[in-house]
């Protein structure tokens, strides 16, 4: 057939999808399974490419959407490529750059021609088509380009994923078009959110075109690990045997142990890098986070196991000492460890399916890849002989491989904050776009201001206030706050409490006096007071005697908690709002639920992205619409109506059929459109 790659399946593992194989680029034969260390800007970040081919990366990634922009297409042409202009002998794989654009906050549109976005460097309108990334996946020169896919949420509805499969198929044939004659590699992209109907779809018509490998798109972007593994081994089942097949975007060493385990021989992730940029480091004993002082004066090296140029010259104690000072030969030195540990694992697995000893290494590993330092396990703060507790009632601690703690609603499966920690999703959310630090510096006004926490969980949005707070009054006159949270089930905080060496901003006597009495004042600053109402928030809200200026809106999704995201609740709240200006920040980015906001009488507008999410969703008051300060939200126009119009899931839960022409008049007439 047509594959410019040679493929040569050499082993398939005994009770397991797990398998072995050769393919030869334009620069070099590569064996997987593999990782692909990511090189953003045609730079693995803080690393020279010696220490790469030193560690033995095979095939590099780089991001089509940076580099179209800059240095731009017309540079590779004049230096013949990317491998001369960034000095690398071996393979690149360029992604189509659909991704970066459908994660940008703003200014981008999407056509059947393509995608439009505005360039952050100078303003000016791009139309990345399919002929435009091929166009320029050809100059960078890359051995493997990527079909520009339309990316989805994992979490999509059936309607969104059917039509981003259309989409796709069609940029797909358009991508093979373009690639024309040239001698490089060209990989389809396998869509279809978590709908197997779909998936199975778009294996089928992507299969019958003549690609030389296939990607699993759209995980890792929302999605639970069991669906993400669910998905990602049914659509592996329909895959072709004598081609590669790459998860983009995954992950940690456990994901990628699962993922070959399910048939995956491709992988890229920022992940090692990332983690080493904030002093963490994967070892043979587990993950050890650099910051912690019991390395201080540890002569051992890195990881006693491996012979990577780091380990072999460098001890723990300088780590930790480059670590704490924020030094770059700190991210660099844990970098060129954490990409030498990848590609290790790597050849471990792949040696193991030759062998035919797969499965037994797939069991020893999973039991050490997710184990934090196993020699100096992080310290309880809570000095008991009791066993910890990691459970009450319906939730569970959830670790992520960071060493964050988070939140899981065991029924489930929701973690209430799974990419970033909590405290950190809580400040960029609600307290940066609710300018709340810019609020409190009104200090003439002698009216509070009043936030409600609606879902108070792990306190994080709760305890992010309260140090915006802190740190406001220490820097000048501020005006008072008023912390309002609702909760009907204190368990997630308690559990949070007992662990909180996963919860460092628990750390406060403020959580303590709130699970103790349900009230808080600060002792050092007295315009500063916290209270819960304790009970169902459709029922406490209406008892809540301050009334909000700020809402923020984190309780579990619907899946978990349908009550709390129906047209009745959000009607229920506009109505407490009185005529007052209220702005409220949820994580959602739900169509349905953002169309119960606006019919509820709210007007909506993008929230920034957070972690998977691409957007989320701020709702205003009319009087809020008002303020001068609320300028700065993207209010959406007409465009969002039409989009909300075509969407298969127009509807939030509660709405009947009969109430529908209502619910949609509502819509159509909402002053939000109208004043555009
Ligand atoms: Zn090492």
């Amino acid at each position: 057939m047509s594959s410019r790659l040679n493929f040569q399946l050499e082993a398939q593992a005994s009770g397991s999808r797990a398998r072995a194989a050769t393919f030869h680029t334009l620069h070099n034969e590569v064996q997987t399974p593999l990782f692909m260390p990511v090189g953003t800007q045609a730079t693995v970040k803080a690393q020279a490419t010696q220490s790469l081919e030193d560690a033995g990366s095979q095939i590099l990634l780089a991001n089509t959407y940076h580099l179209l922009l800059r240095p731009g297409p017309e540079v590779f042409r004049s230096v013949g490529g990317i491998h001369e202009f960034m000095s690398w002998k071996k393979s690149v794989l360029t992604d189509s750059g659909g991704f970066q654009i459908f994660s940008l906050p703003h200014s981008r549109s999407m056509t059947e021609e393509g995608a439009q976005f505005q360039s952050y460097l100078d303003g000016r309108t791009i139309l990345l088509s399919p002929e435009l990334s091929i166009e320029t996946q050809r100059a960078i020169g890359s051995d493997i380009m990527m079909a520009l896919d339309q990316c989805i949420p994992s979490t999509a509805d059936e309607a969104a994923a059917r039509a981003a499969l259309g989409i796709t198929h069609r940029w797909a044939l358009r991508s093979l078009a373009a690639r024309g004659d040239s001698p490089q590699a060209l990989f389809g992209i396998v869509q279809g959110a978590l709908f197997p109907e779909l998936r199975r779809e778009s294996a089928e018509s992507l299969c019958a075109m003549p690609f030389d490998g296939m990607a699993i798109g759209g995980l890792a972007v929302g999605e639970s690990r069991s669906e993400r593994e669910d998905t990602c081994e049914f659509t592996t089942s329909l895959l072709p045997h004598d081609k590669p097949r790459y998860l983009m975007g995954v992950g940690t060493p456990l994901d990628i142990l699962e993922a070959v385990h399910r048939g995956v021989d491709m992988f890229d992730c920022i992940i090692p890098n990332q983690v080493a940029q904030r002093g963490g480091a994967f070892t043979s004993r587990g993950y050890l986070q650099f910051r912690r002082s019991v390395y201080k004066f540890s002569q051992e090296p890195l990881d006693p196991a491996c012979p990577c140029p780091t380990c072999a010259r460098y001890s723990r104690a300088y780590l930790h000492h480059l670590t704490k000072t924020g030094e770059t030969l700190g991210w660099q030195l844990l970098g060129q460890h954490n990409i030498y540990f990848y590609h290790q694992l790597m050849r471990e697995i792949r040696a193991s399916v030759l062998e035919d000893r797969f499965l037994p290494l797939y069991h020893a590993k999973r039991e050490v890849l997710h184990a934090e330092d196993m020699d100096h396990p992080p310290q309880h703060p809570v000095k008991t002989r009791k066993r910890r507790i990691t459970k009450l009632g319906a939730y569970e601690v959830h670790v992520a491989p960071e060493g964050f703690g988070s939140i899981r609603h065991i029924a489930s499966g929701e973690i209430m904050h799974s990419r970033t920690p909590p405290i950190e999703e809580a400040r960029r959310l609600y307290i940066e776009q609710s300018r709340l630090a810019e609020r409190l510096r009104d200090a003439d006004n002698p009216e509070p201001l009043v936030i409600w926490d609606v879902g108070l969980g792990a306190a994080a949005n709760a305890m992010a206030a309260i140090h915006a707070y802190e740190k406001a009054a220490c820097s000048g006159p501020v005006r008072p706050m008023r912390l309002v949270s609702f909760e009907n089930d204190l368990d997630s905080l308690k559990l949070a409490r007992i662990n909180n060496n996963f919860f460092p901003y628990l750390r406060h006597a403020a959580p303590d006096a709130i699970l103790k009495q349900g009230s808080w004042q600060s002792p050092v600053h007295a315009g500063l007071s916290w209270t819960l109402l304790k009970g169902d928030f459709l029922e406490k809200m209406t008892q809540a005697t301050d009334l909000p200026d700020v809402i923020f809106y984190d309780m579990f999704s619907s899946n978990s908690d349908n009550d709390h995201w129906t047209l009745e609740a959000f009607r229920c709240l506009f109505t407490v709002c009185g005529g007052r200006a209220a702005e409220l920040f949820t994580y959602t980015c739900s169509t349905a639920i953002r169309a119960a906001l606006l019919v509820a009488g709210f007007h909506i507008a993008k929230g920034r992205s957070i972690g998977e999410k691409r957007e989320t969703t701020i709702a205003l008051t009319p009087a809020a619409r008002l303020l001068p300060s609320t300028s700065c939200h993207e209010v959406f126009g007409a465009d969002w109506r039409e989009k909300w119009q075509r969407s298969g899931a127009k509807f939030p839960a509660g709405v009947t059929e009969e109430q529908q022409p209502d619910f949609a008049r509502a819509i159509l007439e909402h002053p939000q459109f109208q004043r555009l």
